[in-house]
Protein backbone atom coordinates (compact mmCIF):
# COMPACT_ATOMS: atom_id res chain seq x y z
CA UNK A 1 0.00 0.00 0.00
CA UNK A 2 1.24 3.41 -0.71
CA UNK A 3 1.33 5.94 1.84
CA UNK A 4 -1.78 7.75 -0.39
CA UNK A 5 -3.57 4.51 -0.20
CA UNK A 6 -3.84 5.15 3.68
CA UNK A 7 -7.49 5.61 4.87
CA UNK A 8 -9.36 8.96 4.65
CA UNK A 9 -9.93 10.92 7.56
CA UNK A 10 -13.18 13.28 7.98
CA UNK A 11 -12.51 16.31 9.15
CA UNK A 12 -14.47 17.48 12.30
CA UNK A 13 -14.65 14.83 15.29
CA UNK A 14 -10.93 14.46 16.73
CA UNK A 15 -10.96 18.14 16.31
CA UNK A 16 -14.08 19.82 17.45
CA UNK A 17 -12.48 20.67 21.09
CA UNK A 18 -10.02 22.60 18.94
CA UNK A 19 -12.22 25.39 17.14
CA UNK A 20 -10.54 28.90 18.36
CA UNK A 21 -7.11 27.76 17.09
CA UNK A 22 -7.86 29.85 13.94
CA UNK A 23 -7.80 32.90 15.55
CA UNK A 24 -5.18 35.34 16.12
CA UNK A 25 -4.27 37.99 19.10
CA UNK A 26 -6.06 40.48 16.89
CA UNK A 27 -9.04 38.94 17.04
CA UNK A 28 -8.52 37.63 13.14
CA UNK A 29 -10.29 34.55 12.18
CA UNK A 30 -8.86 32.67 9.21
CA UNK A 31 -11.22 30.74 7.41
CA UNK A 32 -9.69 30.34 4.28
CA UNK A 33 -6.65 28.77 3.57
CA UNK A 34 -4.46 28.94 0.59
CA UNK A 35 -2.63 25.77 -0.19
CA UNK A 36 0.54 25.94 -2.80
CA UNK A 37 0.69 22.37 -3.74
CA UNK A 38 4.25 22.69 -6.13
CA UNK A 39 6.76 25.67 -6.82
CA UNK A 40 6.87 24.38 -10.65
CA UNK A 41 5.54 25.89 -13.53
CA UNK A 42 5.42 25.51 -16.96
CA UNK A 43 5.38 29.42 -17.10
CA UNK A 44 8.32 31.80 -16.24
CA UNK A 45 6.72 34.96 -15.37
CA UNK A 46 9.05 38.00 -15.18
CA UNK A 47 7.63 40.02 -12.25
CA UNK A 48 7.20 36.04 -10.64
CA UNK A 49 10.36 34.20 -10.96
CA UNK A 50 14.05 34.41 -12.39
CA UNK A 51 14.41 32.80 -15.73
CA UNK A 52 16.56 29.98 -14.19
CA UNK A 53 14.88 29.30 -10.96
CA UNK A 54 16.08 26.26 -9.67
CA UNK A 55 12.72 24.10 -8.11
CA UNK A 56 12.68 22.29 -4.24
CA UNK A 57 13.99 18.78 -4.31
CA UNK A 58 10.72 16.69 -4.78
CA UNK A 59 11.32 14.83 -1.39
CA UNK A 60 10.99 18.52 0.24
CA UNK A 61 7.63 18.85 -1.38
CA UNK A 62 4.77 17.44 0.77
CA UNK A 63 3.46 14.56 -1.11
CA UNK A 64 -0.67 14.27 -1.83
CA UNK A 65 -1.27 12.23 1.34
CA UNK A 66 0.86 14.76 3.25
CA UNK A 67 -1.16 17.69 1.76
CA UNK A 68 -4.35 15.87 2.66
CA UNK A 69 -4.08 15.33 5.55
CA UNK A 70 -3.06 18.84 6.53
CA UNK A 71 -5.72 20.80 4.59
CA UNK A 72 -8.09 18.31 6.13
CA UNK A 73 -6.36 19.03 10.06
CA UNK A 74 -7.56 23.03 8.82
CA UNK A 75 -11.16 22.51 7.41
CA UNK A 76 -11.26 20.39 10.73
CA UNK A 77 -10.03 23.51 13.03
CA UNK A 78 -13.02 25.89 10.95
CA UNK A 79 -11.29 26.58 7.20
CA UNK A 80 -14.11 26.95 5.15
CA UNK A 81 -12.31 27.76 1.87
CA UNK A 82 -9.89 26.18 0.47
CA UNK A 83 -7.58 27.53 -2.62
CA UNK A 84 -5.15 24.78 -4.65
CA UNK A 85 -2.28 27.86 -6.08
CA UNK A 86 1.36 27.35 -6.75
CA UNK A 87 3.30 27.54 -8.61
CA UNK A 88 0.64 26.04 -11.16
CA UNK A 89 -1.65 23.55 -9.65
CA UNK A 90 -2.62 21.62 -12.92
CA UNK A 91 1.42 20.49 -13.61
CA UNK A 92 1.25 18.33 -10.56
CA UNK A 93 0.84 15.02 -10.88
CA UNK A 94 -2.26 13.30 -8.90
CA UNK A 95 -3.65 17.08 -8.77
CA UNK A 96 -7.19 15.89 -9.82
CA UNK A 97 -6.62 13.06 -7.41
CA UNK A 98 -5.84 14.99 -4.55
CA UNK A 99 -8.62 17.23 -5.45
CA UNK A 100 -11.26 14.25 -5.66
CA UNK A 101 -10.26 13.77 -1.80
CA UNK A 102 -10.28 17.00 -0.71
CA UNK A 103 -14.00 17.01 -1.89
CA UNK A 104 -15.15 14.57 0.75
CA UNK A 105 -15.49 17.75 2.97
CA UNK A 106 -17.70 19.61 0.24
CA UNK A 107 -19.89 16.32 0.42
CA UNK A 108 -20.13 16.50 4.20
CA UNK A 109 -20.73 20.05 4.54
CA UNK A 110 -17.45 20.76 6.42
CA UNK A 111 -16.08 22.96 3.48
CA UNK A 112 -17.92 25.83 0.94
CA UNK A 113 -15.58 25.77 -1.64
CA UNK A 114 -12.41 23.97 -3.69
CA UNK A 115 -10.83 26.36 -6.17
CA UNK A 116 -7.71 27.12 -7.79
CA UNK A 117 -5.57 29.91 -9.36
CA UNK A 118 -4.05 28.92 -13.08
CA UNK A 119 -2.27 30.20 -15.59
CA UNK A 120 -4.94 28.13 -17.35
CA UNK A 121 -2.60 26.26 -20.06
CA UNK A 122 -4.03 23.50 -19.02
CA UNK A 123 -7.89 24.02 -18.54
CA UNK A 124 -8.52 22.79 -21.79
CA UNK A 125 -7.64 19.10 -20.44
CA UNK A 126 -8.67 19.32 -17.32
CA UNK A 127 -11.73 22.03 -17.20
CA UNK A 128 -14.71 19.75 -17.20
CA UNK A 129 -12.72 16.97 -14.69
CA UNK A 130 -12.17 20.25 -12.23
CA UNK A 131 -16.26 20.92 -12.53
CA UNK A 132 -16.80 17.32 -12.02
CA UNK A 133 -15.24 17.27 -8.75
CA UNK A 134 -16.90 19.93 -7.46
CA UNK A 135 -14.96 22.86 -8.45
CA UNK A 136 -17.37 25.89 -9.33
CA UNK A 137 -15.15 28.76 -9.82
CA UNK A 138 -11.60 29.56 -10.58
CA UNK A 139 -9.13 32.04 -10.90
CA UNK A 140 -7.01 32.69 -14.28
CA UNK A 141 -4.04 34.70 -14.60
CA UNK A 142 -3.87 36.97 -17.92
CA UNK A 143 -2.11 39.96 -17.88
CA UNK A 144 -2.37 41.22 -21.51
CA UNK A 145 -4.41 40.17 -24.91
CA UNK A 146 -1.15 40.65 -27.26
CA UNK A 147 0.66 37.19 -28.22
CA UNK A 148 3.83 38.74 -28.58
CA UNK A 149 3.49 40.59 -25.07
CA UNK A 150 2.17 37.53 -22.78
CA UNK A 151 5.07 34.98 -24.73
CA UNK A 152 7.23 37.54 -23.54
CA UNK A 153 5.87 38.15 -20.23
CA UNK A 154 5.57 34.33 -19.13
CA UNK A 155 9.08 33.94 -21.09
CA UNK A 156 7.69 31.61 -23.42
CA UNK A 157 3.76 30.71 -22.98
CA UNK A 158 0.68 30.52 -25.57
CA UNK A 159 -1.67 32.91 -25.00
CA UNK A 160 -3.92 31.17 -27.77
CA UNK A 161 -4.05 28.16 -25.47
CA UNK A 162 -4.38 30.23 -22.25
CA UNK A 163 -7.45 31.45 -24.16
CA UNK A 164 -8.79 28.08 -25.47
CA UNK A 165 -8.56 27.29 -21.53
CA UNK A 166 -10.58 29.72 -20.29
CA UNK A 167 -12.92 28.81 -23.16
CA UNK A 168 -13.11 25.86 -22.02
CA UNK A 169 -13.66 25.98 -18.50
CA UNK A 170 -16.39 28.63 -19.47
CA UNK A 171 -17.62 26.08 -21.86
CA UNK A 172 -17.73 23.40 -18.40
CA UNK A 173 -19.60 25.75 -16.49
CA UNK A 174 -16.62 27.17 -14.25
CA UNK A 175 -16.89 30.70 -13.14
CA UNK A 176 -13.84 31.95 -14.30
CA UNK A 177 -12.08 35.55 -13.07
CA UNK A 178 -9.77 36.88 -14.38
CA UNK A 179 -6.33 38.26 -12.60
CA UNK A 180 -4.18 40.76 -14.41
CA UNK A 181 -0.72 42.13 -12.57
CA UNK A 182 -0.61 45.89 -13.56
CA UNK A 183 2.94 46.31 -15.20
CA UNK A 184 4.15 50.19 -15.91
CA UNK A 185 5.99 49.29 -18.62
CA UNK A 186 3.91 46.42 -20.19
CA UNK A 187 0.25 46.45 -20.01
CA UNK A 188 -0.70 49.93 -18.75
CA UNK A 189 -2.27 51.53 -21.72
CA UNK A 190 -4.25 47.57 -22.55
CA UNK A 191 -5.97 47.50 -19.05
CA UNK A 192 -9.30 49.08 -20.31
CA UNK A 193 -8.94 46.52 -23.21
CA UNK A 194 -8.82 43.50 -21.06
CA UNK A 195 -11.36 44.41 -18.62
CA UNK A 196 -13.72 44.64 -21.50
CA UNK A 197 -12.41 41.58 -23.09
CA UNK A 198 -13.41 39.91 -19.49
CA UNK A 199 -16.81 41.74 -18.77
CA UNK A 200 -18.10 40.74 -22.58
CA UNK A 201 -17.41 37.15 -21.77
CA UNK A 202 -18.73 37.55 -17.73
CA UNK A 203 -16.11 37.24 -16.29
CA UNK A 204 -14.48 39.66 -13.58
CA UNK A 205 -11.10 41.11 -13.67
CA UNK A 206 -8.94 41.58 -10.58
CA UNK A 207 -5.90 44.16 -10.91
CA UNK A 208 -2.82 43.49 -8.83
CA UNK A 209 -0.16 45.94 -7.69
CA UNK A 210 3.29 44.12 -8.05
CA UNK A 211 4.63 42.47 -4.30
CA UNK A 212 8.04 42.53 -3.98
CA UNK A 213 8.67 39.09 -3.23
CA UNK A 214 11.91 37.09 -4.34
CA UNK A 215 14.73 37.91 -6.55
CA UNK A 216 13.90 38.39 -10.62
CA UNK A 217 16.40 39.49 -13.35
CA UNK A 218 14.66 42.97 -13.05
CA UNK A 219 14.48 46.14 -11.21
CA UNK A 220 10.52 45.97 -9.71
CA UNK A 221 10.29 49.57 -9.83
CA UNK A 222 10.65 50.15 -13.38
CA UNK A 223 7.40 47.85 -13.67
CA UNK A 224 5.48 49.19 -10.57
CA UNK A 225 2.25 50.48 -11.24
CA UNK A 226 0.09 52.36 -8.59
CA UNK A 227 -3.83 50.90 -9.07
CA UNK A 228 -4.77 54.68 -7.21
CA UNK A 229 -3.10 55.79 -10.51
CA UNK A 230 -5.17 53.23 -12.88
CA UNK A 231 -8.50 53.76 -11.27
CA UNK A 232 -8.35 57.34 -11.39
CA UNK A 233 -7.36 56.69 -15.43
CA UNK A 234 -10.52 54.52 -15.69
CA UNK A 235 -12.94 56.92 -14.18
CA UNK A 236 -11.86 59.62 -16.82
CA UNK A 237 -14.33 57.19 -18.99
CA UNK A 238 -16.14 54.94 -17.02
CA UNK A 239 -18.33 54.84 -14.04
CA UNK A 240 -16.90 52.93 -11.17
CA UNK A 241 -19.22 52.58 -8.30
CA UNK A 242 -17.71 50.58 -5.08
CA UNK A 243 -19.26 47.66 -4.17
CA UNK A 244 -20.17 46.14 -0.99
CA UNK A 245 -16.68 44.00 0.88
CA UNK A 246 -18.12 40.80 0.62
CA UNK A 247 -15.15 38.35 0.30
CA UNK A 248 -12.83 39.25 3.51
CA UNK A 249 -10.37 39.22 1.03
CA UNK A 250 -7.53 42.12 0.14
CA UNK A 251 -9.64 42.89 -3.44
CA UNK A 252 -11.81 45.89 -3.57
CA UNK A 253 -14.95 45.51 -6.11
CA UNK A 254 -15.91 48.27 -8.32
CA UNK A 255 -18.81 47.82 -10.99
CA UNK A 256 -18.20 49.30 -13.92
CA UNK A 257 -21.75 51.07 -15.51
CA UNK A 258 -20.70 51.13 -19.12
CA UNK A 259 -20.11 47.22 -19.22
CA UNK A 260 -22.43 46.29 -16.79
CA UNK A 261 -19.36 44.25 -15.21
CA UNK A 262 -17.18 44.27 -11.89
CA UNK A 263 -13.56 44.72 -11.76
CA UNK A 264 -11.38 44.39 -8.32
CA UNK A 265 -8.43 46.18 -6.84
CA UNK A 266 -5.58 44.51 -5.01
CA UNK A 267 -3.37 47.09 -3.56
CA UNK A 268 -1.11 46.05 -1.26
CA UNK A 269 1.06 48.61 -2.15
CA UNK A 270 -0.66 51.72 -2.00
CA UNK A 271 -3.25 50.43 0.54
CA UNK A 272 -3.09 48.08 3.16
CA UNK A 273 -6.06 45.41 3.46
CA UNK A 274 -4.65 43.58 6.64
CA UNK A 275 -7.20 44.60 9.50
CA UNK A 276 -9.79 42.09 7.64
CA UNK A 277 -7.86 39.28 6.62
CA UNK A 278 -8.85 35.93 6.96
CA UNK A 279 -6.36 33.71 5.56
CA UNK A 280 -3.54 31.77 6.24
CA UNK A 281 -1.24 29.92 3.60
CA UNK A 282 0.89 26.50 3.15
CA UNK A 283 3.86 25.81 0.69
CA UNK A 284 4.48 22.82 -0.93
CA UNK A 285 6.89 22.88 1.74
CA UNK A 286 4.35 22.79 4.41
CA UNK A 287 5.53 25.94 5.99
CA UNK A 288 2.27 27.72 7.17
CA UNK A 289 3.02 31.57 6.45
CA UNK A 290 0.34 33.42 8.21
CA UNK A 291 1.58 36.98 6.48
CA UNK A 292 2.30 37.17 2.84
CA UNK A 293 4.71 40.38 3.25
CA UNK A 294 6.53 38.71 6.40
CA UNK A 295 8.81 36.03 6.81
CA UNK A 296 7.10 34.25 9.81
CA UNK A 297 7.20 30.62 9.18
CA UNK A 298 5.64 27.74 11.08
CA UNK A 299 7.30 24.47 10.14
CA UNK A 300 4.31 21.69 9.58
CA UNK A 301 6.46 19.08 7.60
CA UNK A 302 8.29 18.64 10.30
CA UNK A 303 5.41 17.69 12.49
CA UNK A 304 4.50 15.72 9.85
CA UNK A 305 7.63 13.41 9.35
CA UNK A 306 8.13 13.19 12.94
CA UNK A 307 4.76 11.08 12.78
CA UNK A 308 2.81 13.79 14.76
CA UNK A 309 -0.74 13.35 15.59
CA UNK A 310 -3.23 15.99 14.66
CA UNK A 311 -3.10 16.86 18.12
CA UNK A 312 0.43 18.17 17.36
CA UNK A 313 -0.21 19.48 13.80
CA UNK A 314 -3.62 21.95 16.01
CA UNK A 315 -0.68 22.81 18.33
CA UNK A 316 1.46 23.88 15.54
CA UNK A 317 -1.24 25.78 13.61
CA UNK A 318 -2.78 27.73 16.68
CA UNK A 319 1.08 28.81 17.92
CA UNK A 320 2.08 30.03 14.34
CA UNK A 321 -1.57 31.97 14.22
CA UNK A 322 -1.42 33.23 17.46
CA UNK A 323 1.39 35.16 16.83
CA UNK A 324 0.63 36.46 13.16
CA UNK A 325 1.73 39.83 12.41
CA UNK A 326 0.24 43.30 12.17
CA UNK A 327 0.26 43.50 8.86
CA UNK A 328 3.17 43.13 6.04
CA UNK A 329 5.50 45.79 5.30
CA UNK A 330 6.53 45.72 1.43
CA UNK A 331 8.22 48.11 -0.09
CA UNK A 332 9.29 48.26 -3.49
CA UNK A 333 12.42 51.00 -4.21
CA UNK A 334 15.32 50.62 -6.45
CA UNK A 335 18.30 49.06 -5.98
CA UNK A 336 16.23 47.31 -2.18
CA UNK A 337 15.85 43.88 -1.40
CA UNK A 338 12.71 42.23 -2.17
CA UNK A 339 10.49 42.74 1.01
CA UNK A 340 10.52 38.87 1.70
CA UNK A 341 12.87 36.18 0.21
CA UNK A 342 10.46 33.76 -0.83
CA UNK A 343 8.85 33.86 -4.03
CA UNK A 344 5.16 34.06 -4.92
CA UNK A 345 5.53 30.86 -6.46
CA UNK A 346 6.85 29.57 -3.61
CA UNK A 347 3.84 31.00 -0.97
CA UNK A 348 1.44 30.14 -3.22
CA UNK A 349 0.26 33.25 -4.41
N1 LIG B 1 0.49 29.80 -11.60
C1 LIG B 1 -0.78 30.25 -11.15
C2 LIG B 1 -1.14 31.57 -11.77
O1 LIG B 1 -0.26 32.21 -12.35
O2 LIG B 1 -2.29 31.94 -11.68
C3 LIG B 1 -0.92 30.33 -9.64
C4 LIG B 1 0.25 30.86 -8.86
S1 LIG B 1 0.66 32.54 -9.18
C5 LIG B 1 2.02 32.76 -8.07
C6 LIG B 1 -0.70 33.38 -8.41
C7 LIG B 1 -0.89 34.83 -8.77
O3 LIG B 1 0.20 35.57 -8.26
C8 LIG B 1 -0.94 35.11 -10.26
O4 LIG B 1 -2.11 35.83 -10.55
C9 LIG B 1 0.29 35.96 -10.51
O5 LIG B 1 0.06 36.90 -11.53
C10 LIG B 1 0.50 36.60 -9.17
N2 LIG B 1 1.88 37.03 -8.89
C11 LIG B 1 3.02 36.32 -9.02
N3 LIG B 1 4.08 37.05 -8.63
C12 LIG B 1 3.61 38.24 -8.23
C13 LIG B 1 4.20 39.43 -7.70
N4 LIG B 1 5.49 39.52 -7.48
N5 LIG B 1 3.39 40.47 -7.42
C14 LIG B 1 2.05 40.39 -7.60
N6 LIG B 1 1.42 39.30 -8.09
C15 LIG B 1 2.19 38.24 -8.40
FE1 LIG C 1 3.96 30.41 -13.05
FE2 LIG C 1 1.90 31.66 -12.00
FE3 LIG C 1 4.39 32.45 -11.37
FE4 LIG C 1 3.47 32.88 -13.82
S1 LIG C 1 2.65 33.75 -11.92
S2 LIG C 1 5.45 32.00 -13.28
S3 LIG C 1 2.18 31.15 -14.17
S4 LIG C 1 3.47 30.52 -10.87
Amino acid sequence: MTPYDAPLTQATPALAGARGALADGLGRNHSYLRLSVTDRCDLRCVYCMAEHMTFLPKAEVLTLEELDRVATVFVGLGVRKLRLTGGEPLVRKGILGLIERLSRHLATGALDEITLTTNGTRLSTHAVDLARLGVKRINVSMDTLKPDLFAALTRGGDLAQVQAGIDAALAAGLKVKINAVALARDNAAEIPALIEWAHVRGMDLTLIETMPMGEIDEDRTDQFLSLADVRRDLESFWTLTDLPLTTGGPARYAKVAETGGRVGFITPMSHNFCESCNRVRLTCTGTLHTCLGQEDATDLRAVLRAGGSDGDLVRAIAGGIATKPKGHDFHIERGRAPSVTRHMSTTGG
